[in-house]
Protein backbone atom coordinates (compact mmCIF):
# COMPACT_ATOMS: atom_id res chain seq x y z
CA UNK A 1 0.00 0.00 0.00
CA UNK A 2 1.63 3.15 -1.70
CA UNK A 3 1.00 6.53 1.05
CA UNK A 4 -0.25 9.93 -0.43
CA UNK A 5 2.10 12.69 -0.54
CA UNK A 6 0.77 15.85 0.45
CA UNK A 7 2.21 19.47 -0.13
CA UNK A 8 1.15 22.42 1.85
CA UNK A 9 1.92 26.05 0.78
CA UNK A 10 1.11 29.05 2.60
CA UNK A 11 2.41 32.63 3.08
CA UNK A 12 3.67 33.49 6.52
CA UNK A 13 0.90 34.52 9.09
CA UNK A 14 -1.49 32.00 7.35
CA UNK A 15 -0.88 29.41 9.94
CA UNK A 16 0.08 26.39 8.25
CA UNK A 17 2.38 25.24 10.87
CA UNK A 18 0.13 25.03 13.16
CA UNK A 19 -2.43 23.62 11.12
CA UNK A 20 -0.19 20.59 10.10
CA UNK A 21 0.78 19.87 13.42
CA UNK A 22 -2.97 19.43 14.27
CA UNK A 23 -3.96 17.78 11.39
CA UNK A 24 -1.10 14.79 12.31
CA UNK A 25 -2.40 14.84 15.95
CA UNK A 26 -5.79 14.31 14.61
CA UNK A 27 -5.69 12.02 11.82
CA UNK A 28 -3.79 8.47 11.97
CA UNK A 29 -1.00 7.25 9.86
CA UNK A 30 0.16 10.84 8.66
CA UNK A 31 3.89 11.90 9.37
CA UNK A 32 5.32 15.48 8.12
CA UNK A 33 8.37 15.60 5.95
CA UNK A 34 11.49 17.36 7.64
CA UNK A 35 13.72 19.55 5.41
CA UNK A 36 16.87 20.58 5.63
CA UNK A 37 17.98 23.68 5.51
CA UNK A 38 20.95 26.31 5.60
CA UNK A 39 18.67 29.14 7.20
CA UNK A 40 20.21 29.39 11.28
CA UNK A 41 18.14 27.78 13.67
CA UNK A 42 15.84 29.62 15.91
CA UNK A 43 14.88 29.81 19.57
CA UNK A 44 13.04 27.06 20.36
CA UNK A 45 14.09 25.01 17.35
CA UNK A 46 15.46 21.48 17.19
CA UNK A 47 17.85 19.64 14.54
CA UNK A 48 16.09 16.94 13.12
CA UNK A 49 12.56 18.03 14.25
CA UNK A 50 11.96 21.18 13.36
CA UNK A 51 14.69 21.55 10.14
CA UNK A 52 17.80 19.33 9.35
CA UNK A 53 20.48 22.69 9.70
CA UNK A 54 23.14 22.33 7.46
CA UNK A 55 25.72 24.27 6.25
CA UNK A 56 25.90 25.81 2.65
CA UNK A 57 28.63 23.01 1.64
CA UNK A 58 26.59 20.04 2.84
CA UNK A 59 23.10 21.32 0.86
CA UNK A 60 25.38 21.60 -2.33
CA UNK A 61 26.72 17.85 -1.97
CA UNK A 62 23.61 16.89 -1.64
CA UNK A 63 22.13 18.41 -4.48
CA UNK A 64 25.08 17.10 -6.38
CA UNK A 65 24.27 13.74 -5.17
CA UNK A 66 20.78 13.96 -6.38
CA UNK A 67 19.69 13.59 -2.57
CA UNK A 68 16.39 15.96 -3.04
CA UNK A 69 13.07 15.97 -4.08
CA UNK A 70 12.89 19.09 -4.79
CA UNK A 71 14.95 22.66 -3.45
CA UNK A 72 14.69 26.02 -3.68
CA UNK A 73 15.69 29.32 -1.89
CA UNK A 74 13.11 31.32 0.04
CA UNK A 75 14.09 34.53 1.86
CA UNK A 76 17.79 33.90 0.99
CA UNK A 77 18.22 30.49 2.30
CA UNK A 78 18.26 27.20 0.85
CA UNK A 79 15.35 24.85 1.70
CA UNK A 80 14.90 21.00 0.22
CA UNK A 81 13.26 17.82 1.06
CA UNK A 82 15.37 14.74 1.27
CA UNK A 83 13.82 12.01 -1.17
CA UNK A 84 15.27 9.16 1.38
CA UNK A 85 13.04 9.74 4.07
CA UNK A 86 9.87 10.51 1.85
CA UNK A 87 9.80 7.25 -0.21
CA UNK A 88 10.64 5.16 2.62
CA UNK A 89 7.55 6.29 4.35
CA UNK A 90 5.27 6.65 1.19
CA UNK A 91 6.77 2.77 0.72
CA UNK A 92 5.32 1.79 4.36
CA UNK A 93 2.27 3.04 3.35
CA UNK A 94 2.23 6.32 5.47
CA UNK A 95 1.16 9.89 4.07
CA UNK A 96 3.47 12.22 4.04
CA UNK A 97 3.28 16.24 4.09
CA UNK A 98 4.99 18.30 2.83
CA UNK A 99 5.36 22.44 3.94
CA UNK A 100 7.10 23.59 1.40
CA UNK A 101 7.11 26.72 -1.06
CA UNK A 102 5.15 27.31 -4.05
CA UNK A 103 8.92 26.84 -5.94
CA UNK A 104 9.02 23.36 -4.54
CA UNK A 105 5.60 22.57 -4.61
CA UNK A 106 6.36 23.10 -8.54
CA UNK A 107 9.23 20.63 -8.06
CA UNK A 108 7.33 17.56 -6.43
CA UNK A 109 4.13 17.91 -9.16
CA UNK A 110 6.24 17.23 -11.65
CA UNK A 111 8.12 14.13 -10.19
CA UNK A 112 5.50 12.82 -8.63
CA UNK A 113 1.86 14.03 -10.08
CA UNK A 114 -0.10 12.06 -8.43
CA UNK A 115 0.74 14.25 -4.83
CA UNK A 116 -2.24 16.39 -3.39
CA UNK A 117 -1.79 19.97 -3.04
CA UNK A 118 -3.14 22.24 -0.68
CA UNK A 119 -3.03 26.09 -0.46
CA UNK A 120 -4.10 27.88 2.81
CA UNK A 121 -5.04 31.25 2.54
CA UNK A 122 -5.51 33.98 5.04
CA UNK A 123 -9.37 35.59 5.55
CA UNK A 124 -8.30 38.56 4.35
CA UNK A 125 -5.35 40.93 3.62
CA UNK A 126 -6.35 43.18 6.95
CA UNK A 127 -6.20 40.02 8.69
CA UNK A 128 -2.66 38.64 7.16
CA UNK A 129 -1.48 42.43 7.86
CA UNK A 130 -2.31 41.99 11.87
CA UNK A 131 -0.66 38.59 12.01
CA UNK A 132 2.45 39.52 10.17
CA UNK A 133 2.74 42.77 12.97
CA UNK A 134 2.21 40.50 15.69
CA UNK A 135 5.59 39.01 15.93
CA UNK A 136 7.03 42.09 17.57
CA UNK A 137 7.82 45.93 16.83
CA UNK A 138 9.35 45.50 13.50
CA UNK A 139 9.87 48.40 11.39
CA UNK A 140 7.83 49.33 8.68
CA UNK A 141 9.88 48.41 5.83
CA UNK A 142 10.19 44.51 7.34
CA UNK A 143 6.67 44.60 7.44
CA UNK A 144 6.24 45.56 4.05
CA UNK A 145 8.72 43.29 2.66
CA UNK A 146 6.49 40.66 4.60
CA UNK A 147 3.58 41.18 3.16
CA UNK A 148 5.68 41.77 -0.43
CA UNK A 149 6.89 37.82 -0.18
CA UNK A 150 3.00 36.78 1.05
CA UNK A 151 1.61 38.25 -1.93
CA UNK A 152 3.76 36.36 -3.87
CA UNK A 153 3.31 33.33 -2.63
CA UNK A 154 -0.08 34.05 -2.57
CA UNK A 155 0.02 34.82 -6.44
CA UNK A 156 0.58 30.99 -6.86
CA UNK A 157 -2.77 29.62 -5.24
CA UNK A 158 -4.12 28.36 -8.96
CA UNK A 159 -1.56 25.72 -9.39
CA UNK A 160 -2.93 23.98 -5.94
CA UNK A 161 -5.66 21.55 -5.86
CA UNK A 162 -7.40 22.26 -2.60
CA UNK A 163 -7.76 25.45 -1.01
CA UNK A 164 -8.33 26.18 2.43
CA UNK A 165 -8.92 29.45 4.12
CA UNK A 166 -7.75 30.13 7.48
CA UNK A 167 -10.29 32.12 9.49
CA UNK A 168 -11.36 30.20 12.58
CA UNK A 169 -8.67 27.68 13.16
CA UNK A 170 -11.04 24.60 13.86
CA UNK A 171 -13.08 25.06 11.34
CA UNK A 172 -9.92 25.11 8.74
CA UNK A 173 -8.81 22.33 10.57
CA UNK A 174 -11.87 20.49 9.40
CA UNK A 175 -11.55 21.22 5.86
CA UNK A 176 -7.65 19.86 6.02
CA UNK A 177 -8.78 16.64 7.71
CA UNK A 178 -11.92 15.96 4.92
CA UNK A 179 -9.43 16.19 2.16
CA UNK A 180 -7.26 13.95 3.85
CA UNK A 181 -10.29 11.64 4.64
CA UNK A 182 -11.75 11.60 1.44
CA UNK A 183 -8.43 10.93 -0.33
CA UNK A 184 -8.46 7.76 1.65
CA UNK A 185 -12.15 7.08 0.68
CA UNK A 186 -10.82 7.04 -3.00
CA UNK A 187 -11.52 3.95 -5.70
CA UNK A 188 -7.70 3.43 -5.48
CA UNK A 189 -6.39 3.30 -2.19
CA UNK A 190 -10.34 1.60 -1.15
CA UNK A 191 -9.72 -1.77 -3.38
CA UNK A 192 -6.52 -2.25 -1.67
CA UNK A 193 -7.38 -1.92 1.65
CA UNK A 194 -10.32 -3.77 1.19
CA UNK A 195 -9.54 -6.39 -1.34
CA UNK A 196 -10.26 -9.46 1.34
CA UNK A 197 -13.66 -8.00 1.70
CA UNK A 198 -14.65 -7.44 -1.99
CA UNK A 199 -13.57 -10.76 -2.69
CA UNK A 200 -15.48 -12.31 0.43
CA UNK A 201 -18.49 -10.27 -1.41
CA UNK A 202 -18.32 -11.13 -4.76
CA UNK A 203 -17.78 -14.78 -4.08
P1 LIG B 1 10.80 29.15 7.77
O1 LIG B 1 12.24 29.45 7.57
O2 LIG B 1 10.03 30.34 8.25
O3 LIG B 1 10.59 27.92 8.61
O4 LIG B 1 10.19 28.78 6.33
C1 LIG B 1 10.23 29.72 5.31
C2 LIG B 1 9.59 29.17 4.06
O5 LIG B 1 10.33 28.05 3.55
C3 LIG B 1 8.16 28.66 4.23
O6 LIG B 1 7.37 29.22 3.19
C4 LIG B 1 8.25 27.18 4.02
O7 LIG B 1 7.11 26.65 3.39
C5 LIG B 1 9.44 27.06 3.10
N1 LIG B 1 10.07 25.73 3.23
C6 LIG B 1 10.35 25.05 4.37
N2 LIG B 1 10.92 23.87 4.07
C7 LIG B 1 10.99 23.81 2.72
C8 LIG B 1 11.49 22.83 1.81
O8 LIG B 1 11.98 21.75 2.16
N3 LIG B 1 11.42 23.13 0.48
C9 LIG B 1 10.89 24.30 0.02
N4 LIG B 1 10.84 24.48 -1.30
N5 LIG B 1 10.42 25.23 0.84
C10 LIG B 1 10.47 25.00 2.18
Amino acid sequence: MIGTLYIVSAPSGAGKTSLVKALVDTVPGLSISVSHTTRPRRDGERDGIDYHFVGAETFRDMIAAGDFLEHAEVFGNAYGTAISAVQRQLTAGTDVILEIDWQGAQQVRQAMPECVSIFVLPPSRQELDRRLRERGKDPEEVIARRMREAVNEMSHYDEYDYLVVNDAFGHALDELVSIVRTRRLRLVAQRERLAGTLADLLA
